[in-house]
């Protein structure tokens, strides 16, 4: 199988082209610029390597209901230009083979469970802590769409005592990504997240919402497994601090050793590391052309 990724980045778009067992043959990195300009590079790419199948792993809000006449588009995006998107429908009017299409952390939380480290287990949560914060579920194989599809980066959290930073949201200022994500970080401390030294208060304080945030999807989806990633997971020594964070929490109230004893295989960093999200993009290709 020749299968074509597309991770579609708010500020880059990685292609690839792999294998049926997640193997990445070429990869090829552009930069997110207006639509047109960065789909016609897109569709370029694919022509020159016609895929079998190609997956879309999309930033969104996207819209994931095949039977809506908006399928497949980038819907209410603050990104400039690119809100009502129809990145679907581009791609595939000029190249037409099978296409998988869904958000890009339900994506890298699909790779992550055929090829990484969401093997063996039924129900996965993949939260990517970035640019933005979103989470993707897997349950029983398969993604979770709902309404329209889960938005976990947008959740509210309470507050550190005596915190005055008000949040970088545009939709709700404070909200977990508001507070927490890449672009939080270096509005809070001045400085990007990477240049923070490795004992920084920053991350006590990513560990206090990060953890807040994974108590209440352990409470409201019960996922057997929870992988982090997303570059400011780069920094390791949030781990520990997040599973101590978690069972302090929650309490004694979830009486389960995977919890109690903050054990390192139920949160934990991504297996296909930054990959995630290119190797999902070809799940999507691989499970389209299945179908
Ligand atoms: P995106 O979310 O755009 O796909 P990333 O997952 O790489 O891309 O996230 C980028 C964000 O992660 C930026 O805000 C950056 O400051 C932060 N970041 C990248 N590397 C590190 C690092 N080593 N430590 C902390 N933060 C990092
Ligand atoms: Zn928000």
């Amino acid at each position: 199988m020749k299968l074509c990724g597309i991770e579609a980045g708010g500020t880059k778009f990685v292609l690839g082209i792999g294998d049926e067992n997640g193997n990445i043959l070429i990869r090829e990195s552009i930069p997110t610029l207006d639509p047109e300009t960065t789909l016609e590079a897109v569709s370029r790419f694919i022509l020159k390597h016609r895929p079998d199948a190609v997956g879309i792993a999309s930033f969104g809000p996207v819209d994931l209901n095949p039977d809506s006449p908006t399928y497949g588009e980038i819907t209410s995006t603050p990104k400039p230009h690119w809100a009502n998107t129809p990145i679907l429908r581009y791609l595939s009017s000029r190249y037409d083979v099978p296409y998988g299409f869904d958000t890009d952390v339900n994506a890298a939380a699909v790779g992550e469970s055929l090829w990484g480290n969401g093997r063996g287990v039924d129900s996965l949560l993949y939260l990517t802590v970035g640019t933005g914060i979103g989470g993707g579920l897997v349950i029983n194989g398969q993604t979770v769409h709902g309404l329209l599809h889960p938005e976990m980066g947008h959740i509210l959290l309470q507050p550190y005592p005596g915190e005055t930073f008000l949040g970088v949201c545009p939709f709700h200022k404070g909200c977990f990504e508001g507070l927490a994500s890449g672009p939080a970080i270096e509005r809070r401390w001045g400085t990007p997240a990477a240049n923070l030294s490795f004992d920084h208060p920053a991350w006590d304080l990513q560990a206090f919402y990060i953890g807040q945030a994974l108590m209440s999807y352990i409470l409201t989806v019960s996922p057997q497994r929870i992988i982090l990633g997303g570059g400011v997971m780069h920094q390791e020594q949030l781990f520990p601090k997040i599973r101590g964070r978690v069972k302090t929490l929650l309490n004694g109230y979830l009486q389960h050793p995977s919890i109690l004893k903050q054990r390192d295989d139920y949160i934990m960093a991504p297996g296909l590391g930054d990959d995630a999200g290119l190797c999902g993009a070809l799940a999507l290709a691989m499970r389209a052309l299945e179908r």
